[in-house]
């Protein structure tokens, strides 16, 4: 079965859908938190992955909580905050409570997921060596999906305990081995690799490969609806040149 995996979605809901379109006809959605924050069109979003239900498998991120006031946004950059509070004004009640209802880990067969690590699912970045040997010790399946830092990556386990970041090649299918690995879609709805377009991945569960994609979007539909919804311009801004 071919499964196609997300994460930092953000409430753009123009690249969503541009990303389901090229995933194609799959049999499973799975989502890695940080469905809402910066953009402007977070219960839409959250309807779409509904509609994914009962294929859909979503966790929470901190996005997601600090819409919800589960956690403090003066941790969030000025901009980030205004954006969360936007969010948690404009949440439907229905939305609130399936965001509510989001787990902060799920394990599928081979496969852990998590929005930020294993140790710290909603909060950590897996981003240096350091976190990722800290996290290989506690991961009890042989792979790890995460989303947090943007970046789309694999980090294979090495030896004598080392910890090797591969920045993504789209399209071109990667065998998951007898490495463990983590493994970064990176961003549908605001890349941070330098890159704009949409970035997600295709998971072939039969075959065992992970194959990055990018998909090119319409920006700037998506930045007029941040503008008439008077979001901070650098989160509009970021999003013409994917950081
Ligand atoms: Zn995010």
């Amino acid at each position: 079965m071919l499964i196609a995996v997300v994460s930092d979605i953000h409430a753009n809901l123009t690249a969503l859908e541009a990303v389901l379109a090229d995933a194609g006809d799959v049999g499973g959605l799975w989502c890695l938190g940080d469905v809402v924050g910066y953009g402007p069109q977070p219960n839409e979003c959250v309807q779409a992955l509904q509609a994914w239900e009962p294929r859909l498998v979503c966790i929470a991120g901190n996005h997601d909580w600090a819409s919800l006031g589960h956690l403090d946004t003066a941790d969030f950059n000025a901009d980030a905050e205004r954006a969360a509070l936007w969010t948690r004004e404009h949440l439907a009640l229905a939305s609130y409570a399936w965001l509510k209802s989001l787990p902060q880990r799920e394990s599928r067969v081979r496969f852990t997921l998590v929005h930020g690590t294993p140790r710290e699912p909603i909060w950590e970045y897996l981003v240096s060596p350091a976190a990722a040997r800290d996290n290989f010790a506690i991961l009890e399946t042989p792979y790890c999906f995460v989303g947090h830092s943007h970046l789309p990556f694999i980090c294979r386990e090495g030896e004598q305990n080392n910890a090797v970041f591969d920045p993504a090649t789209p399209r071109r299918p990667v065998q998951l081995d007898e490495q463990r690995a983590f493994i970064n879609p990176g961003s549908v709805g605001q890349p941070r690799d330098g890159n704009p377009d949409a970035s997600y991945l295709i998971l072939d569960d039969e075959r065992q490969t992970v194959e990055h994609r990018r998909v090119a979007y319409d920006i700037a539909l998506t930045q007029q609806l941040m503008s008439a919804a008077h979001l901070p311009e650098r989160l509009i801004n970021r999003l013409s040149h994917g950081w």
